[in-house]
């Protein structure tokens, strides 16, 4: 049976793995790793081998428009025109009377970098808001300040080419063995290779990463910035401060060195859980190290701290010299497949396309012009909780939801439903009929899903690649550019016409030109001959890009680097007798996100097929619980079941939940996001899901 080949990349997580489909006549689709790509060399995890099933199986797919009557009555299918229109005539009739920042937009790290640039422009271009949001808020947005803060821009300065090449890692607040494994493939191929090469994990849990470690530091959660500053102060005391780099690349070392020359070592090792003979033992690996990298995600990422957490570590890199050189570096990866990607297109509620700032009035104009609208608001849009809290006050009316679950991946999910509950109207797009804000939509709209629509996506190490349409979406679902067309142009804004996804994607690239993301010289073709390429890729100088900041200069605007420093407060939630421990909560192997995709695959089931509480036998044993015990996990917003998995693996005094598991296994069952707040880091408004407190009691019936 002859075939047809089509070259794509895994859509679920940031690794960006290559993946190569064989179209049988019959339209069977078989896949596999694409051999020689330069990620992942023909490997695939789990999740990425059976893409395949997900494509298949269409038993939960979204097939056709659905739209309410009004509120309390049921959704019925109706044709596309009679679902645009109702948006459209609700949208601008709520512009009309309310303005345009009563109306928010909220999309996901998993859109294609196409949709995610029309989307932007459509909505702060021409809508006149900056409400759009995206849920990589709640995955990389600390991060992202982080990055602008120290070195002047969000610029991710190494690449997974330079991990081959470290002799010291730190692995902080993430557990990639399991959450990037691919990625993690290449740790352990290093460390096959030379033995000698020192792998340090901070993590409250011992995970599957943590096996690989020569040290595992169990944190005591929330305590990561004080443990860099210990770090910090003992690479200074043990004289491992580069000076010459110091002196000509960073600003802000005498600071640093001053706020930490009051701490006492002992008793701050002892606050974040180690001792302190431990933390020599890493700051002697350090400060040694030839190459040293570290690699971070949500543990640091995902708190009130989140992003001095980051900055703390960017710390130990400035202050030995461990970046701008090959095999060296800070590497946050990024959870989803395309946040970077949208980060590349300006895709929160505070950044304009290519990196530019929103509240810089020139950039600004500059894109306002390349737009040829008159001008783009300057005021903040409201991010992913804040437009929950503002649909719960009112102050938001409508809300547009794109291919993202909120009622189950945000944080404190009674009050995103009772938010959902309250909009004047809610539009959502997705594929699954899973995703649980439809119990409250007014319209539903059906995507189409990966191997269903073209476009490119970017991973962590800012690899840009393309992925090609080869199925034809259900029913009548469609590509999600071509349902955000719909309803520009009946919105009335006709230069937002497009005739293919290439067309969206070189008018992005060309708003990059001249930037430090500069990829004018991309298009389509060269994309698919290289296997993706690395930005930046100027028309000038058309050569895939290494690591970033080689020159030593940074992007401020002296060309230094800066150490920023604070001294760690604790703003996280406060524990109580009433809720002694604390939860954090995170993935597992073969589950991605709320499981709308994942979960149609049967053979991701055999790993864990049901909802955990990880709990150490200590704190079950003086609670009365037992293995497999159903208990209560109970905190100050909600409280839901689960069943008792003991482990040592895990800090006495704190427990962990998968965030996977929504309403399908009954209401009080399972929805970790019950127990998780909305309180956010105040720069980066990345929500906190590593601290909440909570108790742990056995389940009784009433
Ligand atoms: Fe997909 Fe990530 Fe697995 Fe690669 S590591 S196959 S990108 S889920």
């Amino acid at each position: 049976m002859s075939k047809t080949s089509y070259a794509t990349t895994c859509s679920y997580c940031g690794v960006g793995c290559g993946i190569t489909i064989s179209k049988e006549k019959d339209g069977k689709i078989r896949l596999q790793g694409t051999p020689d790509h330069p990620v992942n060399q023909g490997q695939l995890c789990s999740k990425g081998r059976n893409l395949n099933y997900v494509l298949e199986n269409q038993s939960e797919r979204l097939f056709f428009p659905q739209m309410r009557i009004s509120k309390g009555h049921e959704l019925r299918r109706v044709s596309w025109d009679t679902a645009i229109e109702r948006t459209t005539a609700t949208f601008a009739a709520l512009i009309r009377r309310f303005g345009p920042d009563s109306v928010g937009f909220y999309v996901s790290g998993q859109c294609l970098t196409e949709e995610y640039y029309y989307i932007n422009k459509l909505v702060k271009g021409f809508i006149g808001t900056n409400n759009l949001d995206t849920n990589s808020r709640l995955c990389m947005s600390s991060a992202v300040t982080a990055y602008t803060l120290a070195l002047g821009e969000d610029l991710v300065p190494p690449t997974y080419e330079d991990l081959d090449q470290a002799d010291t890692l730190l692995v902080a607040g993430a557990n990639p063995a399991w959450c990037h494994p691919i990625l993690w493939r290449r740790v352990e191929a290093l460390k096959e290779r030379h033995p000698e090469t020192k792998i340090i994990v901070i993590d409250p849990r011992r995970t599957q990463t943590a096996s690989l470690a020569d040290l595992h530091i169990s944190i005591i959660p929330g305590t990561d910035a004080l443990l860099f500053q210990v770090l910090g102060k003992l690479l200074i005391d043990l004289n491992y401060s580069d000076s010459t780099f110091l002196q000509h690349h960073v600003e802000g070392f005498e600071t640093f060195k001053n706020t930490l020359s009051g701490i006492n070592l002992t008793q701050a090792s002892a606050e974040c859980g180690s001792d302190l003979e431990t933390l020599i033992q890493v700051a002697h690996w350090i400060g040694k190290s030839k190459n040293f990298m570290s690699l971070w995600s949500m543990g640091l990422n995902q708190s009130p701290q989140g992003v001095h957490k980051n900055l703390q570590l960017l710390n130990l890199h400035l202050l030995t010299g461990q970046i701008g050189k090959e095999g060296s570096g800070p590497f946050s990866l990024t959870g989803q497949p395309n946040a970077m990607g949208g980060r590349e297109v300006g895709g929160l509620s505070t950044l304009l396309a290519a990196h530019r700032k929103l509240s810089d009035p020139s950039a600004r104009e500059e894109v306002a012009r390349f737009w040829g609208v008159e001008k783009i608001n300057g005021a903040p849009g409201l991010t992913a909780t804040q437009m929950i809290e503002s649909l719960n006050s009112g102050k938001l009316k409508a809300l547009w939801i794109i291919c993202t679950n909120p009622m189950v991946s945000l944080p404190d999910s009674g009050l995103t439903e009772r938010a959902l509950q309250k909009a004047r109207f809610l539009v959502v797009q997705d594929i699954s009929v899973k995703n649980e804000a439809i119990s409250y939509a007014d319209v539903v709209l059906p995507a189409a899903g990966w191997g269903e629509k073209e476009g490119t996506m970017t991973n962590s190490e800012r690899r840009i690649s393309h992925l090609s349409a080869f199925a034809k979406p259900p029913g009548e679902a469609l590509p999600d550019l071509e349902i955000l067309q719909k309803f520009a142009l009946k919105m009335g804004f006709r230069s937002l016409e497009c005739t293919h996804p290439e067309e969206v994607f070189l008018e992005h690239a060309a708003l990059t030109e001249g930037t430090r993301i500069d990829i004018s010289g991309l298009n389509y073709s060269i994309l698919k001959k290289n296997r993706g390429i690395r930005w930046p890729y100027p028309k000038s100088n058309p050569v895939e890009a290494k690591g970033l900041f080689l020159n030593k200069k940074f992007a401020h605007p002296d060309g230094k680097a800066r150490m920023i420093t604070f001294v760690p407060q604790k703003e996280h939630e406060e524990r109580s007798p009433d809720f002694p421990l604390i939860l954090t909560t995170g993935r597992i192997r073969d589950q991605w996100h709320t499981m709308t995709r994942t979960g149609l695959v049967q053979k991701l089931q055999q790993h864990i097929p049901l909802p955990f509480l990880e709990i150490h036998p200590e704190d079950a044993s003086s609670r009365g619980i037992k293995e497999g015990d159903v208990v209560w996990v109970k905190g100050r917003r909600g409280e839901i079941k689960s069943r008792a998995k003991l482990s040592l693996d895990i800090r006495q005094g704190v427990v962990f939940l998968p965030m996977h598991w929504g309403k399908i296994l009954g209401n009080s069952f399972a929805k970790t996001n019950r127990l998780t707040g909305n309180s956010t880091d105040p720069n980066s408004f990345q929500p906190d899901f590593k601290f909440s407190a909570v108790e742990v009691q056995p389940f009784s019936k009433p």
